[in-house]
């Protein structure tokens, strides 16, 4: 069977087994997207009351943190000026008040839980149970409908209900994303590549604050989950790390006692400290996900570099380098699955065998290609309106070099004791939507993945 082949069947698989996989339990990161498309002269006119002096320098050089509507304005010329993203936290009350007031054109779902709880839940119709840190008016309305819970204490007791029926007006946690396209123009500065610049205005999500109805009643939640995804442990640093760490840790030791299998969705985490912390932590985990960059960021602090370096020195991506640094992460951790993905293919290494590991990714791949393709996924049966996009050309060179190195067939080759399973991706040439795409990703090739067992 060819890879078209194997994608169809592997999807009505999955398809007609996603309704028998019991209830999800995400945490820990939900916020608010509040997404504003730059305009010219709202922005100079902004800037020209704000000090054209006082705001040029942040332009040169980025703040640690926003404490101005001068540093706020600066930042934002700074990713317009060099076409780069970048995301601040945004400490001052004043400044998050000239940011409300300056508005938004969109609010999306933001945070690693808000967009698997929309998917897996809404979408897929899995039940989740979703970690989210401040449940305003604003954030619950973003939940779609379907079996999507948050863990309510009534009377000592836990009970579900979906996000709009907890009905507390907590505080809203906004990052608010400001776009410009490729030429877009400031004064005599033009962006020389789309991008945009986050300020974020939330005092929960970087810092892990774990609500008081995960702390205190944690086990009885993780009762009535089969398995878990933890995310959002990327904005840690070394001042603030450890609380969180301990909850985590806690937590990780329920879902083992109670044969949990927990997935880790690793996103890119700058505090190497942090980063050290999460692979001492990864053997507690069934299964991670990650990508190139993430990827060489975890082997490099294992003292890897020259794999490291080789994970970023080729476009597409060696997967012989690939397949080598997941051997190391998982003979150092005993994390039993490590789901790697990358623009073209995914990897899956696994400590067990089965057609199964290598269909759940197609799955997924079919998913993220709908999600380029549509944007927003309705139903999964809109998935299958992906079936259409070719499979990437490119990844048959991948597929070659795994072939000839490990005598790979089929997409499936066995290593040191290890299962290696490969998919070259669908690629959508013109993308409508690639927000929250790795998020979609990994957690369809997680729950596929039990859907299919
Ligand atoms: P993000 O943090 O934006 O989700 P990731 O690196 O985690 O970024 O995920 C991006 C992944 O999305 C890539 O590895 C690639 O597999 C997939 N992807 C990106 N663009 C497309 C596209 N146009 N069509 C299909 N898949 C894509």
């Amino acid at each position: 069977m060819g890879w078209n082949g194997l994608y169809s069947s592997a999807f009505e698989r999955v398809r007609s087994s996603i309704g028998g996989v019991g209830t999800v339990l995400l945490a820990y990161n939900t916020n608010i997207d509040a997404i504003k498309y730059l305009d010219r002269e709202d922005l100079e006119a902004r800037i020209e009351r704000a000090g054209v002096k006082e705001v040029l320098p942040y332009s040169e050089e980025l703040p640690k943190r926003i404490e101005s509507i001068q540093q706020l304005l600066g930042s934002i010329l700074w990713s317009i000026r060099r076409g780069k993203a970048a995301e601040l936290f945004v400490e001052s009350c004043s400044t998050r008040f000239y940011m409300k007031r300056w508005g938004w054109d969109e609010l999306r779902m933001g945070g690693q839980v808000g967009i698997m709880a929309n998917l897996l839940g809404g979408v897929y119709g899995v039940p989740v149970i979703a970690h989210v840190p401040q449940l305003s008016k604003l954030q619950a309305g973003l939940f779609k409908d379907g079996p999507i819970y948050v863990p309510k204490a009534e009377s000592g007791k836990i009970n579900l209900v979906h996000p709009r029926d907890f009905e507390a007006d907590e505080e809203n946690c906004i990052h608010y994303i400001y776009e410009f396209p490729r030429g877009f123009r400031v004064f005599e500065f033009e962006a020389p590549r789309e991008n945009r610049f986050i300020g974020s205005a939330d005092d929960y999500n970087p810092n892990v604050v774990v609500r008081q109805e995960f702390e205190e009643h944690f086990e009885e939640i993780a009762e009535k989950a089969e398995l878990a995804i933890i995310s959002g442990l990327q904005a840690l640093t070394e001042e603030n790390y450890r609380g969180p760490f301990e909850t985590i840790r806690a937590h990780l030791e329920v879902l083992e006692e109670r044969g949990i299998p927990a997935h880790l969705e690793f996103a890119f985490t700058p505090d190497e400290t942090v980063r050290k912390e999460i692979l001492g932590l990864l053997g507690k985990f069934w299964s991670v996900g990650l990508n190139e960059v993430e990827l060489a960021s975890i082997i490099e602090v294992m003292g890897e570099k020259a794999i490291a370096e080789r994970l970023l020195a080729h476009d597409p991506v060696d997967p012989v380098a690939v397949t080598e640094a997941m051997i190391k992460l998982a003979e150092k951790t005993g994390v039993r699955r490590i789901h790697f993905h990358t623009y073209g293919y995914y990897l899956a290494l696994t400590n067990y065998r089965g057609e199964f590991v290598r269909d759940a990714l197609l799955f997924a791949a079919l998913a993220a290609a709908a999600k380029a393709k549509l944007g927003d996924v309705g139903s999964i049966d809109d998935i299958v309106k992906a079936m259409d996009v070719p499979v990437n050309e490119k990844a048959r060179g991948i597929e070659e070099a795994l072939a000839k190195e490990y005598g790979m067939e089929g997409g499936i080759a066995e290593i040191s004791g290890y299962q290696l399973s490969f998919v070259p991706t669908k690629i959508v040439a013109k993308p409508r939507s690639t927000v929250g795409i790795g998020d979609t990703i990994s957690s369809s090739a997680f729950v596929g993945e039990f859907a299919l067992r």
